[in-house]
């Protein structure tokens, strides 16, 4: 009963994740379709979008590792919006409870995206997936979480939340946000580390690495003529509580080189090691102080992440 996104890619047999669409909170199912397939961007191309502010839209295929192995996921819709049910009680009945040739539609190494409008539900979150961090990954025992996007059909904006999402639900990464907040516990993983010996363990294999998407990335930006460079960077505002001018830039190469760096994760105490300076999973714009934007790219540690999972699917 599931649909395919886009005729002619999936292929049930083949050996891929299964990512399953399903929306709800949408006029009708065209606009749910609509606002998925903008969000998606399955040609991997970034999409020019005046009206946004965010002018240059990179869906979730537009961002590498997913840009360059498309052939590694199937894609479904459910052909139905949720009306009243929850997306809980939607993985209720399809993952947890069916009978077993039902559970995930009989798929294989499923995994579940919510597209819900906002004014359903305001905060897009993730179940992530079980990967465990610092041991090779096992395929065979591979459990892929669910992510909901709060996605507005009429304004893109912030489209990379997507992939952001999908970097807990499918690969168990963590986030990277470095303000301090309650303890909500197991925040730590791939790529928060306890200590900066455990980061090193952690990521120190790729220590100093650029992930080469930011490169990509930033020559579209210039192309656009989009890009705030560090050195000429933009005036936010005058916090007058602070005394001080704030500024924002996009990352330059340093910001986004592997490294070891102090916070992140959202923890209480503040005590924790991220990989960069900012990335996707850091996707948080910082407004009380000087702070580079987010940029849509994972950087090289999670990437290696990614990798180490995709790798194990041939897609065919
Ligand atoms: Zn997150």
């Amino acid at each position: 009963m599931l649909k395919a996104v886009e005729p002619g890619h999936n292929n049930r047999l083949a050996d891929r994740i299964n990512l399953i669409i399903v929306g709800k909170g949408y006029q009708n199912m065209n606009e749910f379709l609509t606002t998925m397939n903008r969000d998606l961007g399955f040609d991997g191309l970034e999409k020019l979008n005046p009206e946004s502010l965010d002018k240059l839209l990179f869906g979730l295929f537009a961002i590498e590792p997913f840009k360059s192995q498309r052939s590694k996921f199937n894609l479904w819709y459910y052909p139905e919006q949720l009306q009243s049910k929850s997306p809980e009680e939607f993985l209720q009945q399809n993952r947890d409870n069916p009978g077993s040739s039902a559970k995930d539609f009989g798929l294989p190494f499923a995994t579940y995206l919510f597209f819900v409008n906002p004014v359903e539900s305001p905060q897009s979150f993730a179940y992530p997936s079980n990967v465990p961090p610092g041991v090779a990954p096992v395929k065979s025992a591979f459990v892929f979480g669910s992510a909901t996007v709060t996605r507005y059909p009429n304004v893109a904006d912030g489209v990379s939340v997507v992939a952001h999402e999908l970097g807990h639900s499918i690969f168990n990464l963590r986030d990277e946000y470095v303000r301090t907040g309650p303890d909500v516990g197991d925040k730590y993983g791939h790529n928060i580390a306890r200590t900066q010996a455990e980061a090193r363990q952690l990521w120190g294999s790729v220590e100093t690495q650029v992930d080469p998407f930011y490169y990509t990335w930033k020559e579209k930006m210039i192309a656009n003529s989009l890009w705030i460079d560090s050195s000429n960077p933009l005036f936010v505002q005058y916090d007058a509580k602070q005394g001080i001018d704030i500024y924002t830039w996009y990352p330059n190469e340093e910001e986004i080189k592997v490294g070891y760096l102090q916070g992140g994760g959202v923890t209480t105490t503040g005590i924790s090691w991220r990989p960069t300076k900012t990335s996707l999973m850091n996707n948080e714009d910082v407004r009380n102080k000087s702070w580079p934007k987010f940029p849509p790219v994972f950087g090289s540690a999670n990437r290696r992440v990614m990798q180490s999972v995709l790798d194990l699917y041939s897609g065919k």
